[in-house]
């Protein structure tokens, strides 16, 4: 779309394009974009990452902080918040009510764009932000990608979803693609399946009907995992007017963390430990904290777990003895190690001592997982995770039991069930074999002819050609 604010150079030369990056709450919505910021500035392009300020959790701004010191060359601009109104403030959950915010001061960024030096070539928004942030690209002339940070498969419903609704807003089937597995209702995200609006609920609406006017779909997925979801959003299968949709990934993780003593892990045996996290935001209630402990430890395998008391890092205070219990406290440390704060998780993955990886299926760990060939023990708490768990398994990246349900907390899985569960991923060597030629077939997608190099040196073409 060429406009006035947007010009060729006066060479007709191709420059060096311009893009700016604009990511969501929460490190799962962060991280992907910062991976993909410094992977569009090894390819030379300029970037200019845009910041929600403040953030939710400490995690973000350390993480932020730490990255622009390592990529001097990528620019920051913060986008400050409006404040607080009190018209959404008893919402569900703090990261989605902060998606409300940023989307409530998009209008902020009209001048922020404008004023960029050189003129934009394009944008890349988190995909929550869709319908807010379009109309202003838009009235820019500025091409607009959507960056979707969780799976293909996920996309589909995402895009899907309003034209699923029934009287009173309800679902009531499941999802079908021609030529794709279902997605049954109960794997779908429990809030889209309310009567009563709620955020998630009107996310998914406004911005899955917005999706159709960007400039494309990025989706952090390569053609080995999920070729068919791929091709059916391209080919018209899931809606019939999608603009293209790239998968991108595996997005490889870049080193600018601080790295952390791992004196435990570096002393035990190769491939033996469990990694247990439940990501960045997902906090399990206190009963189930101690079944997961005491199965952990009946399970007789060694494990490293990440213990996550409150959704948000900074509430998360109490002590180790306070959520565990000083008994089941002094059980753990004699099989494994419990922490209750931050981890370097992909520092945590390719460790050579991991040798399964306790997830609730976020996108970005599994993304991590397959990178690293750990095999998973699929737990899915909220959100996308049964849809993502449901690719762990047929990829054949690990298992999933369905049993156990959402992380919902009227429902307990007992420490029996999860010990056996544990042991048996542990001891199952078909799932190891099978996790390394997955990351085998992840790094040959980035690598220098993989299909994900490809299609990303193609779009940055595209952003040449259209300075
Ligand atoms: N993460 C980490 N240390 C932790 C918890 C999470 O490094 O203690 C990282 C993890 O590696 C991943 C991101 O935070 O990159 C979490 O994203 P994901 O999509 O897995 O789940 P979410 O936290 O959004 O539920
Ligand atoms: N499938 C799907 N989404 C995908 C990939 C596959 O729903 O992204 C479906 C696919 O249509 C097939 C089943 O899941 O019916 C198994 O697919 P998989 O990729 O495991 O193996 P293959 O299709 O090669 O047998």
């Amino acid at each position: 779309k060429p406009s006035s604010s947007i010009k060729m150079s006066d060479s007709g030369d191709l420059r060096v394009p311009h893009v700016a990056l604009l990511p969501s709450a929460g490190m799962g919505h962060l991280t992907p974009f910062l991976r993909l910021a410094a992977l569009l500035a090894s390819h030379d392009v300029c970037v200019t990452f845009i910041t929600p300020n403040p953030t939710v959790s400490l995690a973000e701004s350390q993480s932020l902080t730490n990255f622009l010191m390592a990529f001097p060359q990528i620019t920051r601009k913060q986008l400050h918040l409006l404040p607080l109104d009190e018209s959404c403030a008893n919402s569900e959950d703090p990261f989605y009510y902060h998606f409300e915010l940023i989307r409530r001061s998009s209008h902020l960024l009209s001048p922020l764009l404008s004023s960029l030096s050189p003129p934009l070539s394009a944008m890349i928004t988190d995909m929550s932000f869709t319908s807010t942030v379009l109309p202003i690209t838009d009235s820019l002339g500025l091409p607009n990608y959507i960056f979707f940070t969780s799976s293909a498969k996920m996309l589909t419903l995402y895009v899907s979803f309003h034209t699923m609704l029934g009287p009173n807003h309800t679902i009531k089937d499941d999802l079908q693609v021609p030529g794709l597995g279902p997605i049954p209702k109960s794997r779908m995200p429990p809030p889209l399946l309310q009567e009563s609006n709620n955020l998630l609920k009107t996310f998914f609406i406004e911005n899955g009907k917005k999706m159709t006017e960007s400039s494309g779909i990025l989706v952090n997925t390569y053609e080995g995992i999920e070729s068919e979801t791929m091709a059916a959003l391209n080919d018209g299968k899931v809606l019939r007017k999608l603009p293209s949709v790239i998968s991108i990934g595996p997005l490889a993780p870049c080193f600018f963390e601080t790295s952390q003593q791992l004196q435990w892990l570096n002393d035990q045996a190769t491939g033996s430990v469990l990694y247990v996290s439940f990501g960045s935001r997902t906090a399990m209630s206190r009963e189930q904290i101690r079944e997961l402990g005491d199965g952990l430890v009946r399970s007789g395998c060694r494990f490293l777990w990440a213990v996550k008391d409150k959704k948000v890092d900074i509430e998360d205070d109490e002590k180790l003895t306070e959520v565990l219990g000083e008994e089941l406290l002094e059980r753990v440390k004699k099989n494994g190690l419990a922490v209750k704060n931050w981890l370097n998780q992909e520092e945590i993955l390719s460790h050579p001592a991991i040798g399964g990886f306790l997830s609730h299926c976020g996108w970005n760990s599994l993304s991590e997982a397959l990178w690293n060939g750990v095999r998973v023990l699929a737990w899915p708490q909220h959100g996308d995770q049964k849809v993502n768990a449901d690719l762990v398994e047929r990829i054949g990246l690990g298992t999933w039991d369905k049993s156990w349900g959402w992380g919902d907390r009227e429902t307990v899985v007992k420490a029996e069930d999860i010990a056996q569960t544990v042991s048996e991923i542990m001891g199952n060597d078909l799932l190891k074999l099978q996790a390394l030629h997955i990351r085998d077939e992840a790094r040959r997608a980035v690598g220098d002819d993989g299909s994900s190099t490809k299609s990303l040196a193609a779009l940055i073409d595209t952003w040449k050609k259209f300075q």
